[in-house]
């Protein structure tokens, strides 16, 4: 499967806002408090007014940046949530919130949702005792994702549980630290999501 390979600190600095793809440097050597201007040349020119559809792009290119994928597979989330019942962002968030990856990152194996993907693509991750090798894996109500029991010495997953100590976890999942489980418990709803996500700027933007 394709994946992005480039600099990631460029994606922060287009948003011009912090979107944590880096882990635990985010938080002490963060580029965009030195860089704060978008990526490329002549960054310094004033900017123009940005059109209705330059801020539903700027809505669509966050979310999608916020969660590390491509605009193909971005765009495939929207055109399930778009035939799924109910309200089309909504659905859409719910799409993206239940992949693997990002619950990883989450319940805090993970020090971001770029390290939680290699994670589960390095088979640390197991789903109700098998391990699951796909990121875009779509948990449900009940599952169990746990560390891999040859894996729970890992540096970096131990590091990331206890750098992770202060973050809370989701209520529709719980924790269990010591084990290095974790079990999703109900839906993720709207509040437990991203807040600076604008889905219905998504959903205009793919609906022109
Ligand atoms: Fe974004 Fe993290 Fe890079 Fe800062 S260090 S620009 S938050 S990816």
């Amino acid at each position: 499967m394709a994946r992005y390979e480039g600099p990631v600190c460029r994606h922060c600095r287009r948003e011009g806002v912090k979107l944590f793809l880096k882990g635990e440097k985010c938080f002490t050597k963060c580029t965009l408090d030195r860089r704060a201007m978008p990526p490329g040349m002549h960054t310094q020119v004033r900017r123009r007014k940005v059109s209705d559809y330059g801020i539903q792009l700027r809505a669509k290119q966050r979310a999608r940046r916020i969660y590390f994928l491509l605009e193909g597979q971005f765009r495939l989330y929207f055109n399930r949530a778009s035939k799924m019942a109910g309200v089309t962002g909504l659905n859409l968030l719910r799409l993206l919130e239940t992949r693997l990856d990002n619950v990883v990152y989450r319940v805090g194996f993970a020090a971001s949702r770029r390290d939680a993907r290699q994670l589960v693509s390095h088979r640390h991750v197991t789903v109700n005792g098998r391990i699951v090798n796909v990121p875009s894996y779509a948990v449900r109500i009940g599952d169990v994702i746990a560390v891999k029991e040859k894996s729970k010495e890992v540096d970096r997953i131990k590091n990331a549980l206890d750098a992770g100590e202060q973050r809370t976890v989701s209520p529709w999942l719980t924790l269990d630290k010591e084990q290095m489980t974790a079990k999703v418990v109900a839906q993720p709803g709207r509040d437990d999501m991203d807040q600076t996500i604008q889905e219905q700027l998504i959903v205009e933007f793919y609906s022109r």
